[in-house]
């Protein structure tokens, strides 16, 4: 990527788009790359004419394809059958247009809760077909597999350097707060503003047994950041702190009581789901890449995330 271009970033908007505009703007700021972060107002994504519309008025020379339907567990359980559609429509799109317009990189989103539900641990990057999915999340999960499908054949017929990256849970400022769509985090973040302000009890969904690996949205930006200027793989590459660090639902909730210093009653409501015990990813490829990245410490980034939500609470998705 020596020579001048221009990267567009589809869902350019979203926690992961707002945290590679950071660092693109920022610690990673080269004068030879213009970027382009469009949100759904730009066009919607799942129509053609619109793709078509947002390639000819940016003209990518590279795209980070992040736009997709996206929800924790309780989002996932309700509409299986939109997450399939909607994603499938927009990755066929984004990835088609990329081709004809030639593109000369792609990288998509994929994530760790795809993989077979029915495996062994750790999970790496040759198991993402190798079973179904966890039944909660089976639209989401075929949708973004498919996404390796397409990679592959887009570099087989047409030779193209389309990959993709395999996130593991994403958190940070700009994530969706929502309690009904949003992820654990920012649902464990909203719930204690709420429980404190309120002087309310404070209540964690499930046992708070399953366990997690997050990846704090800075991280992931700087990683993929690295991926659209240096990873020269088709395959799929998992971006995810070690197995060491993967946390119980309980421990995360423990760190954003603390984050937040919350003295209150903590509850957990055990009818609801607990969804996917764990997914419990190897980062042995990214390690052989990148031996020397260092990850934000957990605590440190789950009260950077708080902070945020507090300070910003008035426009934050919720
Ligand atoms: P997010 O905060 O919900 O942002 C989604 C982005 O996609 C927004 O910019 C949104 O635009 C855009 N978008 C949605 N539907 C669109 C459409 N039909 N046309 C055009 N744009 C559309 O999501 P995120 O958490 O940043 O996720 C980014 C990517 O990472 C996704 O591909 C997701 O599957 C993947 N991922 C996320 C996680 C996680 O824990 N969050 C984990 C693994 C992988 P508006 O702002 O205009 O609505
Ligand atoms: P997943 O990692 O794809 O399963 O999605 P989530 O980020 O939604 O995490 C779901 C896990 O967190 C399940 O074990 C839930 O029972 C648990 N959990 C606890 N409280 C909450 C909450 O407020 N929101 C969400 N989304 N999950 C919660």
């Amino acid at each position: 990527m020596g020579d001048q271009c221009v990267i567009l970033v589809t869902g350019g908007t979203g926690l992961v788009g707002q945290a590679i505009k950071t660092i693109a703007e920022g610690e990673e700021n080269r004068p030879n790359e213009q970027w382009y972060f469009a949100s759904s107002k730009d066009g919607d994504l799942s129509v053609r004419e619109d793709t078509e519309k947002l390639f000819a008025k940016v003209k990518p020379t590279h795209v980070i394809h992040l736009a997709a339907m996206v929800g924790g567990l309780f989002r996932n359980l309700k509409y299986n059958l939109d997450f399939y559609r909607i994603n499938t429509l927009i990755n066929d799109n984004v990835l088609n247009v990329s081709y004809k317009t030639g593109v000369k990189k792609v990288v998509s989103c994929l994530s760790t809760c795809i993989f077979p539900d029915k495996t062994t641990y750790p999970i790496d990057e040759t198991m993402v077909h190798n079973g179904p999915p966890h039944d909660s999340n089976f639209g989401y999960s075929y949708s973004k597999r498919m996404i390796d499908v397409l990679n592959r054949a887009y570099n087989k017929q047409h030779g193209c350097q389309f990959t993709s990256v395999v996130p593991t849970n994403v958190y940070g400022a700009h994530d969706n707060f929502n309690l009904e769509d949003g992820h654990v985090l920012p649902g464990l973040i909203h719930k204690i503003y709420t429980a404190k302000k309120n002087n309310t009890p404070f209540t964690v969904w499930g046992t708070g047994s399953p366990r997690r690996q997050f990846i704090y949205s800075l991280d992931l930006a700087r990683l993929m950041i690295w991926v659209l200027r240096e990873y020269p793989e088709i395959d799929p590459i998992i971006l995810s702190v070690g197995e060491e660090d993967e946390v119980s639902i309980k421990e995360a909730a423990e760190a954003v009581v603390e984050a937040m210093d919350f003295k209150g009653e903590v509850k957990y409501d055990t009818t609801k789901s607990d969804g996917q015990f764990k997914k419990t990813a190897s980062n042995a490829k990214l390690r052989k890449y990148r031996p020397d990245f260092k990850f934000t410490p957990f605590k440190q980034a789950v009260k950077e995330s708080c902070d945020w939500f507090v300070a910003n609470y008035e426009t934050a998705r919720k």
